[in-house]
This record gives structure tokens, C-alpha cells and sequence, in this order.
């Protein structure tokens, strides 16, 4: 069984091939050889809590749109993630200089290979029936 911190020990070992930038992924810096991705750990802190709460409301609609249709629909969850991508878009035009806030799609599956696996639909969660 997986514990807590073990994709995260996974995406930093499997990091750096994946990543070609060699620039603070928050605020641009030149890294230095044997930085990751952040300069410091204020811009590390920075990059994680923006991602986090941009991502909480995402999660809650994005969940929606795949198990609870009927609600997402009479919401129109899809449109309002597109409308809130958009915004973060513009947010980070505005305040970023146009530096991406999310990290690549390779670095983030790089430690989830198991998302490729052909097997991963073999073992659905089974749902309890009430
Ligand atoms: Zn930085």
C-alpha cells in the first residue's frame, strides 16, 4: 500500500529528465546546478499554495463532472472550470509575466505511471451498495 509521501518521493526522483527548465518554476530565477525546481523555499511555498487553492475548487467541480452529472449539469461545472482556468490565465498574464503555473504534464506523470498502465481499469473500486 501506498503511504503518504510516497508520490512525492516518486515525482522528485523522477524529476529532472522530465524538466528541462533550469528557472525557478515561481519566480524565474536562474536556478543554481543543484536547485530542483524553486530557488528558495519561500518560492517553493508560494508556487504549492497557489496550486493548492486554485486546485481545491477545481477538484470538487471536476469530481462532479465525472460522478455526479446531474448536479454538474444544472451548474454547468464544465464551463465554470473553463471559466476559472481562464481567469487563472489572466491572473497569471498579470502577475507572472506570463511564467506557467502548473508544473508539465510529463513531470506530474512521470511519478504516476501507473495512470498509463493498460491494467489500470482491471481493478475497479468496488462500490458498496446501500
Ligand atoms: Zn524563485
Amino acid at each position: 500500500m501506498a503511504r503518504l509521501g510516497d508520490s512525492r518521493k516518486k515525482r522528485e526522483e523522477a524529476a529532472p529528465a522530465s524538466r528541462p527548465h533550469r528557472r525557478c518554476l515561481e519566480c524565474g530565477a536562474a536556478l543554481k546546478p543543484a536547485a530542483r525546481d524553486f530557488c528558495a523555499a519561500g518560492c517553493r511555498k508560494a508556487f504549492g499554495n497557489r496550486r493548492m487553492l486554485r486546485g481545491a475548487e477545481l477538484y470538487d467541480l471536476f469530481m462532479a463532472h465525472r460522478y455526479d452529472r446531474e448536479n454538474a449539469k444544472q451548474y454547468r461545472a464544465l464551463t465554470m472550470m473553463n471559466r476559472m482556468a481562464a481567469e487563472f490565465w489572466r491572473e497569471d498574464q498579470r502577475r507572472r509575466q506570463g511564467r506557467p503555473s502548473w508544473r508539465p504534464p510529463a513531470a506530474v506523470l512521470a511519478a504516476r505511471a501507473d495512470l498509463k498502465a493498460s491494467a489500470y481499469f482491471a481493478h475497479p473500486v468496488s462500490q458498496k451498495k446501500e
